[in-house]
């Protein structure tokens, strides 16, 4: 699934867009399946003529200006974008949605197997904010420099300390774009047990906790981001941050530390990979 760093590498990689005018946005057929991608045809008509004024991601979510409207655009758990040259390819399988631009040779698609995505106009960029997922949304897990003391803020609020650290990661109101690999491979860098309680992390772990959390998601966009099955970067290369996961997948693994056997648990329904000798 597409993380922090996934959907920031991609963002990089559109910025060719920007100041581009819009031809014409249209919505696959397919995408009507799904509630995601529901906006009606005439909802796009808006777009014609419109440029692209700027492409931001806020956590995992790529949302686009244009001189009013907005179009805010979730990867899902497959979602990614691809530059086309007219006429020569083929759409992917999956297109939901196409982007076409007056006198450039390329158009973009957004193509989402999973079908998870989403791709909604929005009237204004307040109601982009207000909009529940981003409202709640924590500190941003990729901002330069990573916001140290508002996160050890965060993680000292209450309602957090009864809950074990490796399932408040993920949940996006902490720390925005941190998902389940960049998760596991925090804690493994910070060597602290995803399963402690947040109220039993001394300050010292929650500021290398913090730091980990900001170096891992800049080495994973460094390398393009982590391609399991699914993920690319808009001219179709994967990424490789895959290859230097310490925990991630490797369940059953040794760990290259201490040799001990990396092991898989299941946190609020997700996975969690560690190894329980190195991180304690
Ligand atoms: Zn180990």
């Amino acid at each position: 699934m597409p993380e922090g760093p996934e959907v920031e590498c991609t963002r990089q990689y559109l910025q060719s867009l920007i100041g581009k005018t819009v031809k014409k946005i249209q919505l696959t057929e397919l995408s009507q399946k799904y509630p995601k991608y529901q906006n009606r045809q005439s909802d796009f008509d808006w777009f014609k003529g419109q440029r692209v004024t700027d492409i931001e991601r806020i956590g995992k979510f790529l949302v686009w200006h244009f001189n009013g409207k907005i179009i805010l655009n979730h990867l899902g758990m497959s979602g990614k974008w691809i530059l086309l040259k007219k006429g020569n390819q083929k759409l992917p399988s999956h297109s939901k949605a196409l982007m076409y631009f007056e006198k450039y040779p390329q158009y973009a698609v957004f193509d989402d197997i999973r079908n998870f995505g989403q791709f909604k106009v929005f009237e204004s960029y307040e109601k982009v904010m207000q909009h529940d997922p981003i409202r709640k949304m924590g500190i941003d897990g990729l901002a330069k420099p990573f916001p140290m003391k508002e996160f050890l803020a965060k993680i000292n609020k209450p309602n957090y300390a009864n809950r074990e650290i490796g399932a408040v990661l993920v949940d996006q109101k902490l720390v925005a774009g941190v998902g389940n690999i960049y998760k596991s491979e925090s804690l493994a860098l910070a060597k602290i047990n995803p399963t402690r309680l947040v109220k039993t992390l001394t300050k010292k772990e929650r500021k290398e906790l913090g730091l980990a959390i900001s170096k891992t998601l800049w080495k994973a966009v460094d390398c393009n981001g982590s391609t399991f099955s699914t993920f690319q970067i808009p001219t179709g290369q994967e990424g490789s941050a895959q290859n230097w996961h310490k925990v991630y997948g490797k369940h059953g693994e040794i760990c290259q530390n201490c040799k001990t056997e990396i092991i898989r648990i299941v946190q609020n329904g997700r996975s969690t990979f560690f190894c329980a000798e190195c991180q304690k």
